[in-house]
């Protein structure tokens, strides 16, 4: 790998250029990923917020579902945000929506309800440090099951909110929209040999 990793951003839709910004913030090199020769191109890909059933289609349609499964499946690491994070799960509760089916889990749509739209937490996320992450969640999914070897690694009101499973990183919330880079940072972590 070259001295800095090449991180891919999915500009499907959703918040592609806070996540540019806040990875080359952590250390890496990010670029807006449209195209088959994009993805070739990138060490590891983040999906980001948005809305899930979009992108589901648009992946579709610029023919990236399979190249993207494929990497991943070949040991790309992928970290989905919120709408990211639903795109990556296996199957999405109660409903009939497609998904790529990378990450064993089942997540819940717009889980947290009307009243909590959008709210900041501060969220224990030890594996990132002892300080509290300051967490957005915006019209966020939360896990409902997991299989057993996902681990979560940070829960808000009972139901995981950050999960990984071996190369794959799972967020409920949007840790770039803040200026704490430890979330990034822990993800540019999985690239390392
Ligand atoms: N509610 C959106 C969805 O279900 C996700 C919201 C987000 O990514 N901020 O697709």
């Amino acid at each position: 790998m070259a001295s800095k990793p090449q991180v891919g951003v999915l500009a499907l839709q959703g918040d592609v250029d806070e996540h540019i910004a806040a990875l080359e913030r952590a250390g890496a090199t990010a670029r807006a990923v449209k195209t088959r020769a994009a993805l070739d191109a990138s060490d590891a890909l983040v999906i980001p917020g948005g809305e899930s059933t979009t992108v589901m289609k648009l992946l579709d349609r610029f023919a990236l579902v399979d190249p993207l499964r494929a990497r991943v499946r070949a040991g790309m690491p992928l970290w989905g945000t919120c709408m990211g994070m639903i795109v990556m799960a296996r199957a999405v509760a109660g409903l009939e929506q497609p998904t790529l089916g990378l990450l064993d889990v089942s997540v819940r749509r717009n889980a947290f309800g009307r009243q909590n739209d959008s709210a900041e937490v501060d969220l224990a996320i030890p594996a990132i440090g002892e300080k509290p992450f300051p967490a957005i969640f915006i019209r966020a999914p939360w896990i409902e099951s997991a299989a057993a070897d996902v681990e979560v690694l940070a829960s808000f009101g009972g139901h995981g909110v950050m999960v990984r499973q071996g190369s794959l990183l799972g967020t409920s919330f949007h840790p770039e929209l803040t200026a704490d880079p430890r979330v990034h940072r822990y993800f540019l972590e999985m690239l390392a040999p």
